[in-house]
């Protein structure tokens, strides 16, 4: 069972000495690396290569920087790629990114899939790459079936595998899997699982990226109000419930959206171990 773990850049004093603590109590499961995200247009760029710097050189485990090109150019993603290089690091999550608002010249890449060609084109097989992956569809995407092929596109590129966006509804990603194998394509697609801990921040994320909330959930999780502890235990029950019919249906690997917290990440891990 391969599990990786993904946080955001702290970028607070206390940040930085949480997400440490964290890393090291993640460790307890034998994480295959810890990822760290990438703001596009230059918001946390500088907080992820100290992140990703730090991981590489202190926790005994490999560290994957992720990358968006929207809003760059090449010049920028050739030196970022030179400095994670020379300091070993040999794994990327490849990404287009949200186009910043207000931004008219999106730069030298507009999709995903030029960046993948032009990591391999740069540095042939150097790097393990991984690329996103939407079973219910990317929010910007006109149809389910050109999603698809622009995914596939993302393989052909020469991506090594894909991370999903988070779901809640297992038959989404089979799906999606079944039909991308169909295309040819047979690269392990981890999904990425989205621990439920905060209502009001599920809600927001799931409206920004598209991921759905299934109705029931939903329902369930309105009624718990300022009662967290027994929103967290149903939250807990649905993800668990879910990586269990992953796994049972013959999932190998697993990426939490940690939100820089041990739990409940570190425990679903370990039931899956
Ligand atoms: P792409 O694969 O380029 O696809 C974007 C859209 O364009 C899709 O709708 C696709 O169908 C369409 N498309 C692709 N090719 C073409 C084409 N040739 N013609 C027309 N349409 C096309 N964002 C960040 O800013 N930082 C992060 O660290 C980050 N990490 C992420 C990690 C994971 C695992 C996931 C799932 C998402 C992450 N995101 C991150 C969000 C991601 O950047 C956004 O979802 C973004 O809108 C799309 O990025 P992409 O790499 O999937 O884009």
């Amino acid at each position: 069972m391969q599990l990786s773990f993904e946080f955001f850049p702290p970028r607070t004093e206390k940040g930085k000495q949480n997400l440490k603590l964290v890393r090291q109590e993640l460790t307890v499961v034998n994480p295959h690396y810890f990822s760290t995200t990438f703001g596009a247009g230059g918001t946390t760029q500088e907080a992820t290569l100290e992140t990703v710097l730090d991981i590489q050189a202190n926790d005994n485990i490999s560290a994957a920087p992720h990358l968006s090109c929207i809003d760059s150019d090449k010049l920028k993603i050739l030196s970022l790629l030179k400095q994670y290089q020379a300091a070993g690091i040999n794994r990327v999550v490849a990404l287009r990114g949200d186009i910043p608002s207000g931004v008219r010249d999106i730069g030298d890449f507009h999709y995903a899939n030029e960046l993948v060609e032009f990591i391999r084109h740069e540095f042939g097989n150097y790097f393990h790459i991984e690329v996103a992956a939407y079973p219910e569809m990317h929010p910007q995407a006109t149809n389910m079936n050109t999603d698809i092929e622009h995914f596939v596109n993302k393989i052909k590129a020469g991506a090594d595998g894909a991370i999903t966006q988070y779901f809640y509804n297992a038959d989404a990603y089979f799906r999606f899997v079944d039909e991308v194998q169909k295309n040819g394509i047979d690269v392990p697609i981890t999904p990425g699982i989205m621990p439920i801990t905060n209502y009001d921040q599920l809600l927001r994320f799931s409206n920004m990226c598209g991921a759905e909330i299934p109705r029931w959930i939903e329902k369930r999780l309105s009624t718990y109000g300022d009662d967290l502890a027994s929103l967290s235990a149903f939250g807990f029950d649905v993800v668990s419930n879910l990586c269990d019919q992953l796994k049972s249906q013959g999932v190998e690997s697993f990426h939490f959206y940690s939100m820089n917290k041990t739990q409940p990440s570190l425990l679903l891990a370990q039931e899956l171990k």
